[in-house]
């Protein structure tokens, strides 16, 4: 019988753009889709994943199609002169005493703003011009109050064009915290990596901690103003009058967006009642409760236009919510949450026509194969505005590791199209973030967001996976540490087991260090990079009060051996004697191998 002969042969996709900078080492780079970023609508595809079949495409539309009805096309321009033109500043003519404020009018009217150029500081893959024409679009937004500028704010995009941004939610609630609490945790966010910070407080001095946050922040601060509305007063109390003269207040303190639950609407509601876990936004059932209450629509989109009208004068960015966002994955993607989405999308549009920012919110809880649909149908229905999402989790079941859940989710997010992802902590669901709480969200989400860009070929987002590669490759553990983005935990870590840096580390010991074998083979390019040669294996520094607490935290070395690893001078070894039992010192390869054959587990390794 004949033998079945398989075709072992393989193509690769085609590539986006290398995330490295120098195109260093052996992968031949992403698959994700190479970026067109051109303004409007030929730009409509910014860093993205390949459309799996059946995905929703990106919109026609950007936010040059919203633009005010006063707004004119110059002579020469109009229907017939191709799309083009139409997206163009120079086609477009404001009215006579029109006046830009915010960062979205600016790049209307081709101007490139001091935040504008701040942003392409910070991001070098983007040019100021090309920072101008993402916002101009739509695609991206600068959330940068004016009053919040005259502060320490540094300036930051959000859009697909730019890195992925994470935000850390804190907030004092009425059983937990205070103002001085969650000042600490905003420095402490900002340590951690957050781009930006949302205060969600429910509890306490309400404006006297906003305006500590404001003031003490470089990241862009956040809030959702129904929030402070109701504090006092039962909702169904609460009057359009009431919503303006607090969102005016908010505004006037500093705060940069502003997340709003217009998208909720009567209609809606009929929609919830299978559901298995509800309404899970607090703005989302609070309005709704109001709806039922008054028999009225959502009094945010009744006066929606009015809302954008404070948010003009400050140039408050939106963030507009999703108030029916799925709570579990049962609920997810499911009708409410879709029906919202379109009203999202129609909201986007009304506050383009205001001149006001947009970025707008998504789910939640959603099963890991869901997520790329949910993406994508907000790039349609949304036209490219900024997706923040919070999470989503894809998973029910494990609280107390939410930040893990989420943090899957989020990535999946990141590279199918979100911008900014919203932080879940290993506290949510169950209490209050402490402060290693917020650090632990942060970690999660900066590995979530940077492996996304890693993954769209966002230019030079894997340098430093490289280099910190090339210092593991040549065993630098100083450098090593130096280069991760957490080192102390780095470094308090190897040291539990192995307080001598050298060619191996406790997890295979010398005989199995994989990494030593490869570097001692001369052929190999491995660990050869002089940046991060080093000269000798040394007993490693006392150990730092931060890296002692790190291990006191982990509870696996008794106090006393903390101490010891704590209380060691920067003494270089200099003798057998001074040596750990399982150490072999820094050795040529000869010694090497002689040491490998001596314990039966040398390696035969030829290059052909
Ligand atoms: S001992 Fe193992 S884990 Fe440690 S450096 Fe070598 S290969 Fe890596």
């Amino acid at each position: 019988m004949p033998i079945p002969t398989t075709d072992r042969s393989y193509q690769l996709p085609p590539l986006g753009q290398n995330p490295s900078s120098t195109a260093q080492g052996t992968t031949p780079g992403s698959f994700a889709l190479r970026p067109a970023l051109h303004p409007g609508r030929a730009g409509a595809l910014t860093f993205a994943s390949p459309d799996t079949p059946g995905m929703p495409a990106p919109s026609e539309k950007t936010a040059w199609d919203f633009l005010p009805a006063d707004w004119t096309l110059r002579p020469g321009y109009g229907v017939g002169a191709g799309e083009l033109s139409h997206e163009q500043a120079a086609a477009w003519q404001p009215p006579a005493q029109f006046q830009p404020i915010t960062q979205l009018e600016f790049a209307r009217v081709g101007v490139i703003t001091a935040e504008m150029k701040r942003v392409a500081e910070r991001e070098p893959h983007l040019s100021p011009e090309q920072v101008r024409d993402e916002v101009a679009a739509g695609r991206m937004v600068i959330p940068a109050n004016k009053v919040h500028l005259q502060y320490q704010l540094d300036p930051m995009a959000i859009g697909r064009a730019s890195k992925t941004k994470v935000n850390a939610n804190m907030g004092a609630s009425p059983v937990s915290s205070s103002t001085d609490e969650e000042v600490e945790k905003l420095k402490w966010a900002e340590r951690w990596g957050a781009d930006t910070v949302m205060d969600l407080s429910t509890g306490g001095d309400l404006d006297a901690c906003r305006e500590a946050i404001v003031r003490n922040s470089t990241v862009p601060i956040g809030t959702v103003p129904i929030y402070s509305m109701i504090i006092g007063r039962r909702i169904e109390d609460l009057t359009p009058e009431m919503i303006l003269e607090s969102l005016k207040q908010q505004a006037a303190q500093g705060v940069d967006y502003f997340t709003i639950h217009a998208g909720v609407q009567r209609e809606h509601l009929p929609f919830i009642k299978q559901r298995l876990i509800g309404i899970v936004s607090r703005g989302g059932s609070l309005l709704a409760k109001w709806m039922i209450v008054h028999g009225k629509q959502n009094p945010m989109y009744d006066h929606w236009e009015a809302i954008c009208d404070v948010m003009r004068e400050y140039d408050v960015t939106f963030s507009i919510g999703d108030g029916l966002r799925p709570g579990g994955l049962a609920d997810a993607t499911d009708q409410a949450q879709l029906a919202e989405l379109v009203t999202l999308g129609e909201l986007t549009e009304r506050a383009w026509r205001k001149g006001v920012q947009v970025m707008v919110e998504g789910p939640g809880h959603v099963p890991f194969d869901q997520i790329e649909f949910n993406m994508k149908l907000q790039r349609r229905l949304c036209h490219g505005a900024p997706f923040y999402v919070l999470g989503p989790l894809v998973t029910d079941i494990f609280p107390g590791y939410d930040h893990i859940t989420s943090c899957i989710g989020a990535t999946a997010a990141g590279y199918h199209g979100a911008a900014m992802l919203c932080y879940v902590t290993p506290k949510e669901h169950l209490g209050l973030p402490k402060k290693d709480d917020v650090k632990q969200g942060c970690v999660a989400y900066k590995i979530a967001a940077h492996a996304a860009d890693v993954a769209l070929g966002i230019p030079g987002s894997r340098d430093r996976d490289d280099e910190l590669t090339k210092a593991r490759a040549a065993l630098n553990w100083q450098k090593h540490f130096e280069l991760s983005f957490d080192p102390d935990t780095a470094r308090a870590y190897h040291d539990e087991d192995l307080d001598v840096d050298t060619d191996f580390c406790a997890m295979c010991g010398h005989d199995w260090c994989s990494v030593r074998i490869s570097k001692e083979i001369v052929e190999f390019t491995s660990g050869k990079d002089e940046t991060y040669k080093w000269e000798k294996a040394k007993v490693t520094a006392a150990l730092t009060p931060e890296q002692q607490e790190i291990l006191a935290k982990r509870g696996v070395l008794s106090p006393e051996e903390i101490h010891r690893l704590a209380a060691k001078t920067k003494k270089v070894m200099t003798s057998e004697a001074d040596k750990a039992s399982c150490h072999s010192d820094y050795v040529d390869p000869d010694t090497a191998k002689k040491l490998q054959e001596k314990q039966g587990q040398i390696v035969e390794l030829t290059l052909p």
